[in-house]
Parts: C-alpha cells; sequence; structure tokens
C-alpha cells in the first residue's frame, strides 16, 4: 500500500497549520508548529517562499487537504472525479466522501488520535463494519453503517484506555466505549468539518 513517507511534522510545517497527524503530541507544546513554525529547508523564511501565486495557492490547499487525509494524488484526484459525477456543489462532496472514508470514521469517533493511526487500526484488521472485518483504509461507509471494534480484538492492550472514556466527535457519528461499537448516523455536510479548508481552491486547481 502506497503511503506518505515525509516526516509529519515536516508536512504541516510545508503547508503553514497544524493538521494533526501525531495524535496528543499535536495538541501538546511538544508542537513542531508551536516551537519552529517556518517553512522547513535552508531558505524557509525567505519572502519569496511565503508569497504564492494564484496557482500556487490552489496548489497549496490541495495539498493542504491531501495530508490531512493522509491520501496520494491518484486517489485524491479520483475523489475529486467522483465528487463532480455527484448532485450538488463538487469541492463539497469531495469533502463529505474523504470524511467517509473507514480511516477517518474510525478517527472521529476517537478509536484512534490520529488518522494515521487509525489507518494502522483498520489495516491490521481491527474493525468491523455491519459484522464484518473490513481492513481497507479507503472503504467508504454510508449512512446507517454500524462500525465496531472486532469482538475478540476488545480487550486488546491498546484499546484498553478508551473503555468507558467521553469521546467528543462530530454528529454524524456515534461510539459507545463501553461496548465499543458506533454508527454512521448521517452522511457528513460542509457544517460537519471544522478544519479550515478552501475547498473551492481544489475544485479550480483540478479543472484548469
Ligand atoms: Fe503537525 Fe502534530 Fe507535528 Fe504539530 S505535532 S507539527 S500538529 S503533526
Amino acid at each position: 500500500m502506497a503511503r506518505t513517507i515525509q516526516p509529519d511534522c515536516r508536512q504541516c510545517r510545508r503547508e503553514g497549520c497544524k493538521l494533526f497527524l501525531k495524535g496528543e503530541r499535536c495538541t501538546s507544546k511538544k508542537c513542531a508548529m508551536e516551537r519552529r513554525p517556518v517553512i522547513p529547508g535552508q531558505h524557509g523564511n525567505s519572502k519569496r517562499r511565503v508569497a504564492f501565486s494564484e496557482y500556487g495557492t490552489q496548489l497549496r490547499e490541495k495539498q493542504k487537504v491531501k495530508r490531512m487525509y493522509g491520501v496520494l494524488e491518484k486517489q485524491f484526484r479520483g475523489y475529486y472525479e467522483d465528487a463532480c459525477r455527484m448532485k450538488g456543489v463538487t469541492g463539497e462532496n469531495m469533502l463529505s466522501i474523504l470524511e467517509r472514508r473507514l480511516d477517518n470514521v474510525v478517527y472521529r469517533m476517537g478509536i484512534a488520535s490520529s488518522r494515521k493511526q487509525a489507518r494502522q487500526v483498520v489495516n491490521h484488521g481491527l474493525i468491523t463494519v455491519n459484522g464484518r472485518r473490513v481492513n481497507i483504509a479507503s472503504y467508504i461507509v454510508k449512512a446507517g453503517d454500524i462500525v465496531a471494534i472486532k469482538e475478540n480484538k476488545q480487550n486488546n492492550e491498546f484499546f484498553k484506555s478508551l473503555r468507558g472514556s467521553k469521546v467528543v466527535m462530530p454528529k454524524w457519528v456515534e461510539f459507545d466505549t463501553n461496548n465499543f461499537s458506533g454508527k454512521v448516523v448521517a452522511l457528513p455536510v460542509r457544517e460537519d468539518i471544522d478544519a479550515d479548508i478552501k475547498e473551492q481552491l481544489i475544485v479550480e486547481l483540478y479543472s484548469r
């Protein structure tokens, strides 16, 4: 499975914002964006690398969202093309598809502290959807799907701290930390996605 190998914090510094790729570290003082919020590289502080053309602005926005969700170019473009074929606003449709990826759902439900960790949980076969094991991180969930931690894995050391804990999650998903089972209540809409994303710039880039 292809994946980004660039260091996480370097990706945040490149995009100039927190992408929350490292779980708890992202909200601590150790976060690289708190300690050294400059573009990586020898000339990171120079004005030339801070000012972008129209194309550059669109490209950076696309790279930011791709990195946020841990998706590579080919798959990301595929989501854009799927969004174009759907009814409604293309940018919003694309974000909705990204949110519905199983690794993102596991992250949103609080089972994992970052999307990267969630992807690992899914890849290791610890998650079921409607009672069947799904180990594909890009699996797209539907409204009404039941997402749960596999029964024989619930006593796994990794999930110990999750049991009975309070998790803040968006209103389109719910997850019971006592029985390790949750539900996709509805499909996510634009208002449910609180990240600072200008999806219109991505649509403009791809429709050039
Ligand atoms: Fe980004 Fe998290 Fe690293 Fe901070 S700690 S720079 S938010 S990956």
